[in-house]
């Protein structure tokens, strides 16, 4: 290894080359000045620009800059990125310098593009860098790698086999939309021959929809812009309801809870700490930068407030992670994996006890005395409940109308009197009493903040303790430290709490933000101000004439209400008790839990309610990361009598793809379009980019690059469905214009989104230049108007919108607000539970984790067969799929099976030792022991992202009779999500373990042991 590829391996870049300029005295000729200038550094990379003594900047020739965004996690950061002309590829990744997520004090839109190089070198250059994380800026090679699949492919052997042959585009085009006797193993049916529209998918039971749902689809939603045109086609165009994405094994349980506590209904909702003014942050589950918004953000957050604020912050995770620094303000507490509903209920029943809340703000009864006091949002903490099982308000609010004192609102208590909560100025916050109603009945009234307090109160300190393993006086500590910074204080997570428990946790988090008065305030828990979405204005893209509704089909998953169902109709009109249902309904947020492409292929397997006749898997990979999966899944998906068609669409060949008869080679993300939102940014903010170089896949007939894009075009042109074609998108101007190829779509979304963004800066040619505006706006000029044209170019020239403005409005966060934050939520509280019949919970409720029957897991999963608790967690310097980025497998090449020093004794183990890590039922994991203090005692930490054996070139296959070998450093370590049990109380063949009452997926709180493995 050369000098450069080890400094550039190693991402210790000069300082100069991390800003991407190179200082010079000379002006001319720059290409030339630099290599002579550098000769002594060994091998660098050709700079961005040459700065000169006298301030003088210039472009390094053969050298284009260009923004885009990353796409190696969810985050979405702005990235620019240096690419060399002539040989056409990508040498450096930075972070944009216009991006809130990568730069903590962003250059404003109106600079000049040529302007922000000049602040980005020298020494200001520290001073505004811009960042990428580590897994980030090792996306570099993703264009080139050699192990990416570029051609159109088919398999030659079994299903799994890694035999392949290259085969035309137009072949598998005809081939999976006509089927037939594909592989010499009888006939398939293609996509054409599966959309029957006419057909139930279950004979008797409509709510199941058409037969075209047999077709089961795959994606990763978070990437809008793309991600838009495949559901266009999968949805609206060709009509199933199976398009299923990765939200129930990612953030939907936390989303789902914080939802539940930050109004009234139940939208998912997530917050983040306002870094700017936060004096005491509370992690649980996490650290700060370990996961969730962006690493850039985060770090520099993170830094400022604890060296420019003195920020104290205390981490509760098992596992001690790396920017968690002792002696450097933040403090860990080691706590038992899956336990946090424990400590969580802990802190409330201290502070309601102690009374370390904001009792001035929760006792505000309405809108207008909120506003009065200068408050943005407000609570229904002294809002009554009825509790009369008798009532037909059971589990609701009590309404002002039913005492005669009002119309629909709620009543509270003020000054010892039931009044209309709307002519109160202030409402009890303890009150359970019995009142009479307007008919003279007696009704039992209970406050929310009531209701919560005698469920906190339900358990004893001592208790909770033993249960997350934390003291009194450390959990004590805790609450004093939250509750005494005023609104400067924050609890956050982020997938951190995936436990049986989650979305309680979640619920707990919201109500701890309510209770110190935290939501939206300076210095507290913080919203985003979004995206802008591409689907309307300039062009009609989010409908057209003739597409399929599948908005009221319930899903493969039984994404919907179990009581709307026929077999629930069915069994009240027998007389019959309606539960348990015959197996589990997603009733709470459906749509974001139960979008599931793991629970689908699990619905799959079992054929209940039915089985996928083809699926087509875009750029997802269910079988590696989704927890608790079963392994006979992938059985089933290498099995073509139980899946006839399984088409994937990948730059890369994953664990659930592997198995694919077609493979379409798809773009990578420095070959695609970008539109999309960030984690992490306050701003109302668009990361936008377009294709940096020439895409590396094979040319159809039609000399177009091969993609997800061309192929449902062609598709969908094939079968002759809506929306796609010749004049398939109506202008808001009266036109008709084209979707039949790539840039079709991207450059009519673009137009819309840039519309929207008032306050984006004309181009200059100078911008043009810096920003290779030429080369990105080319294949779009086309297709757009003159102003639309300029928009975009506007638009891409500084890789998309970031607003500014006053970050604060007095004490809040501008713009913020509006929320009625719920203790109570009754929305919730009439749901019932699938299997029991029983009501959803008013208020978070401490519960042992439960299976879908009720069982409890320790019923089935008894410590003593099990004594240890599982958790896993997302590496700093990992994503699921950079296993593939050479660097990143470099930097972090395997994990380890992380355990308490004295946990490893007393199981007899030592650094170094190979062990097994079983659970209930699931897959056993083998790992490697590192034991140290950093770990939880009892608790056994494994990092996902790695084992990947079978994925990302880490194993041999063959195309066309060559061997390609297999990376086997892109394989190292563990992979744990097979491990992690199934419930064995759920029917069917596969199952996979849910959180009680969302069914997301669980991966934390596992009980488990472990046993050495003999050399
Ligand atoms: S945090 Fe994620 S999106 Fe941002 S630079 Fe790192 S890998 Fe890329």
């Amino acid at each position: 290894m050369d000098r450069r590829t080890f400094i550039t391996r190693a991402g210790l870049v000069s300082a100069a080359a991390a800003t991407g300029t190179a200082c010079s005295s000379h002006t001319a000729p720059a290409a030339l000045k630099v290599s002579k200038t550098n000769k002594r550094f060994g091998n660098p990379l050709p700079t961005e620009a040459q700065l000169g003594a006298d301030g003088s900047l210039s472009k390094t020739a053969g050298i284009r800059t260009m923004y885009t965004r990353c796409f190696t996690c969810n985050n979405m950061c702005g990235l620019r990125v240096r690419i060399d002309e002539a040989s056409d590829t990508v040498l450096k990744v930075g972070g944009n310098p216009y991006c809130e997520v990568n730069s903590g004090s962003p250059f404003p839109l109106s600079m000049p593009v040529r302007d922000s190089y000049v602040a980005l070198a020298g020494n200001q250059g520290l001073e505004n860098r811009a960042t990428t994380c580590g897994k980030g800026a090792s996306g570099v090679n993703c264009v080139d790698d050699p192990r990416r699949v570029t051609q159109v492919l088919k398999r030659a052997g079994k299903r799994g086999e890694g035999k392949w042959i290259s085969i035309s585009y137009e072949q598998a085009l005809k081939e999976i939309l006509d089927g037939g006797d594909l592989f010499g193993e009888g006939q398939v049916d293609g996509l054409r021959a599966i959309r029957q529209l006419d057909k139930p998918a279950v004979p008797g039971q409509p709510e199941f929809g058409s037969a075209a749902n047999r077709l089961f689809a795959t994606f990763n939603e978070e990437d809008t812009l793309r991600g838009s045109l495949y559901a266009r086609f999968m949805r609206q165009a060709y009509g199933t309801a199976n398009l299923v994405t990765k939200h129930a094994y990612c953030g939907a349980p936390t989303g789902i809870g914080f939802g539940i506590g930050l109004n009234p209904g139940l939208e998912p909702g997530l917050s983040d700490i306002d870094w700017d003014s936060v004096e005491y942050a509370l992690f649980l589950g996490t650290a700060p930068g370990a996961s969730g918004a962006s690493l850039n953000r985060l770090g520099r957050g993170l830094a400022d407030a604890r060296t420019d604020r003195k920020l104290k912050y205390t981490c509760v995770d098992p596992l001690l992670r790396t920017t968690v620094a002792n002696d450097t303000r933040g403090h860990w507490l080691p706590i038992k994996p899956g336990r946090d509903s424990a400590f969580a209920f802990a802190l409330i029943q201290i502070m309601l006890s102690e009374g370390w809340f904001d009792a001035e703000f929760l006792s505000i009864p309405n809108a207008g005395v909120a506003k009065a006091k200068g408050e943005v949002n407000r609570a229904n903490a002294c809002h009554l409940v009825v509790m009369e099982k008798s009532h037909p308000d059971y589990r609701k609010l009590a309404k002002a109308s039913d005492f005669g004192l009002g119309g629909e609102e709620p009543v509270v208590i003020s000054d010892g009197q039931l009044v209309s909560a709307d002519k109160a100025q202030k409402g009890e916050l303890f009150t359970d009493a019995s009142f009479t109603d307007a008919n003279g009945q007696p009704v039992r009234l209970a406050a929310s903040l009531a209701l919560l307090k005698q469920e906190a109160d339900r358990t004893s300190l001592s208790e909770y303790a033993n249960a997350c393993g934390i003291s009194e006086t450390e959990i004590r500590q805790v609450a004093k430290d939250l509750s005494h910074h005023g609104r400067r204080a924050c609890v956050a997570t982020n997938t951190g709490a995936n436990s049986g428990d989650a979305i309680i946790m979640g619920w707990l988090i919201a109500t701890l933000n309510t209770l110190i008065g935290a939501h939206d305030a300076k210095g507290g828990a913080i919203y985003g101000n979004g995206a802008y979405w591409g689907f309307e204005g300039n062009y009609n893209l989010g409908g057209f004439d003739g597409e399929v509704d599948t908005s009221e089909v319930i899903n493969v998953c039984r994404a919907g209400a179990y009581e709307g169902s026929t077999e629930y109709q069915q069994k009240l009109a027998r007389g019959d008790s309606p539960y348990p249902a015959s197996d589990m309904w997603h009733n709470l947020v459906p749509g974001y839990a139960a979008g599931n492409a793991a629970e689908a292929l699990t619905a799959h397997t079992n054929g209940n309610p039915y089985s996928a006749k083809a699926l087509v898997n875009w750029r997802s990979n269910a079988l590696y990361s989704a927890s608790s999966i079963n392994h006979k899944v992938e059985q089933t998906l290498a099995d073509p009598a139980r899946l006839p068609l399984f088409v994937a669409i990948d730059c890369y060949m994953n664990e659930t793809n592997r198995y694919a008869d077609y493979f379409i080679p798809d773009r990578v993300m420095f070959e695609e379009y970008a539109a999309d939102r960030m984690w992490g940014a306050f701003n109302l903010g668009v990361v936008a980019g377009a294709p940096l170089v020439t895409p590396r896949t094979v040319k159809n007939a039609a000399g177009h690059h091969v993609c997800m894009e061309q192929f449902v075009i062609d598709l969908a042109m094939a079968m002759s469905l809506p929306g796609f074609g010749k004049g398939a998108i109506a202008a808001a101007d009266g036109r008709k214009v084209d979707l039949l190829a790539f840039e079709d779509w991207h450059a009519r979304y673009l137009a819309n989104v840039a519309a929207q963004c008032s306050t984006l800066p004309a181009v200059s040619d100078e911008d043009r230049q810096w920003a290779a505006l030429d080369y990105s706006m080319t294949p779009l000029r086309s297709r757009l108007n003159d102003v639309e044209a300029s928009q975009v170019e506007a638009l891409l020239s500084r890789g998309g919108y970031y607003e500014s403005g006053e970050r604060y409005d007095g004490d809040f966060i501008n713009g913020g607000g509006g929320k009625l934050l719920q203790i109570y939520n009754a929305d919730m509280a009439q749901l019932r539970h699938c299997h029991s019949g029983e009501y959803y919970p008013g208020t978070p409720v401490y519960q042992p984790n439960r299976f879908w029957n009720g069982d409890s897991w320790e019923q089935h999963w008894p410590a003593s067969d099990y004594p240890l608790l599982f958790s896993s967690y997302k590496p700093t310097l990992r994503s699921n799929y950079s296993a593939a980025f050479d660097r990143c497998a470099e930097l972090t090449p395997t994990n380890f099976v992380y355990l308490h020093s004295e946990t490893a004794a007393a199981q007899g183990l030592k650094n170094g030792d190979t062990v097994r890590v079983i659970s209930g039922n699931g897959t056993p994991a083998e790992g490697v022991v590192q034991a140290d203090s950093g770990v939880a005692k009892g608790a056994v930490c494994v990092s996902h992202t790695f084992g990947h054996k079978q994925a990302y070139g880490a194993d041999s296959r063959s195309i066309d009779g060559q061997v390609l070998e297999g990376l086997p450093h892109r394989g190292g370590g563990t992979a744990v999500n097979q491990m992690v049990p199934h419930d064995p109380t759920r029917p069917g063949e596969v199952s996979m373990l849910n959180d009680y009452y969302a069914g997301t997926n669980c991966r934390h709180g596992i009980p488990v042991r472990i046993e050495k493995v003999n050399a």
